[in-house]
């Protein structure tokens, strides 16, 4: 990990060595810490699954919560969703600034599935941090940072916070003294009929309504229950009966491989969809929602999924897989 130390009296950030060699890193899809008015983020390319899982990885998160995808400007973050009015409204009077905006996803966004953990919906912010707004733009990429700790630790509020816990994952650390906010951003939804509340953070609830001119309904998240885990359910289910840890597979069922010593049946597959030939758990993640929506053949389908071992990443994989698995009505 090398360490790019920034001074409030660095304005002239673009162009200089170590800011081309940031972009490179990101690009390439390697983690850089990157502080933001909030706390430390822990930042990698939302287009690019397999940096996202990297990130999943470096935090050690059992499951996988949706990312903030950061954006240089509206401009940008339009690409990305619909905003309606309200989304508007917000967006100017608070970008950029401590406000996460979750809004419906547009089909041709290029983030990730795993960053947007295959909801439809995408959260979105603009931070003020100029370093992280740079970033996006020289890169050109949305950049998905969660806060730079590991998972059930406090946020990183300090570059020594942010080595403490993830300094062997990161390729880059830019170090800008203590986060000036301290809490995480605050999140509303638009997404239903009323703005709702998911997460309290850096910009007061009072504020947000006053520009609304309506009050937030309050909706449950926090880090382990990013919605409430009713609607997390729903959204992660495909159609199709899921069957998990298959053996064998039976004829017309589709089937989610991980790796190619191929169960029994494997030729009466409806479909063959690899998480990960060379068993990879980083790839699996990356591939997992896009493979579940390739595998649904829909509501009379059946999914066969082959085992998926329960170490590193295959924790969350398993947690998601079991998720899209349970009964529903
Ligand atoms: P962190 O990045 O660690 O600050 O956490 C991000 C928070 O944003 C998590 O609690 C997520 O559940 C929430 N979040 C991200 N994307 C969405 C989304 N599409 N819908 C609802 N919540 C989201
Ligand atoms: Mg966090």
């Amino acid at each position: 990990m090398k360490v790019w130390r920034l001074n409030p009296s660095d304005t002239q950030l673009e162009g200089t060595q170590i800011f081309s060699d940031v972009c490179e890193a990101l690009t390439d899809g390697k983690l850089v810490a990157i502080p933001t008015e909030t706390v430390y983020g822990l930042a990698a390319d939302a287009t690019n699954g397999k940096a996202c899982a990297g990130i999943y990885k470096a935090k050690g998160r059992p499951s996988f919560n949706p990312l903030i995808a950061h954006v240089d400007g509206l401009e940008a973050a339009q690409t990305h969703a619909f905003f309606d009015e309200r989304a508007l409204k917000l967006a100017e009077a608070f970008w950029p600034g401590p406000l996460t905006l979750v809004l419906p996803k547009r089909l041709t966004s290029p983030v990730s599935d795993l960053a947007v953990a295959g909801l439809e919906t995408i959260a979105l912010r603009v931070p003020r941090s100029e370093v992280m707004r740079a970033l996006c733009k020289s890169t050109g990429r949305p950049l998905a940072a969660p806060s730079a700790n590991l998972s059930g630790r406090i946020s990183g509020t300090t570059a020594q916070d942010v080595i403490d816990d993830l300094g062997e994952h990161l390729s880059y650390l830019i170090d800008s003294g203590a986060t000036p906010v301290g809490v995480e951003s605050t999140i509303v939804s638009l997404i239903g009929e009323r703005p709702t509340l998911l997460r309290p953070g850096g910009l007061a609830r009072e504020e947000i309504e006053a520009v609304l001119g309506e009050p937030l309904v309050r909706g449950g998240t926090n880090d382990s229950a990013p919605i409430s885990p009713g609607m997390l359910t729903s959204h992660y289910a495909p159609n199709a009966h899921i069957r998990l840890n298959a053996t064998d597979v039976a004829a017309g069922e589709a089937l989610i491989t991980f790796g190619t010593s191929l169960p029994e049946g494997a030729d009466r597959a409806a479909r063959l969809v690899s998480l990960s030939d060379s068993e990879d758990l980083s790839e699996a993640a990356a591939r997992l929602f896009t493979a579940l929506r390739e595998a649904d053949l829909g509501k009379n389908g059946k999914i066969a999924v082959m085992p998926v071992p329960h170490y590193g990443l295959g924790e969350a994989i398993n947690d998601r897989l079991a998720r899209a698995a349970a009964p529903r009505d």
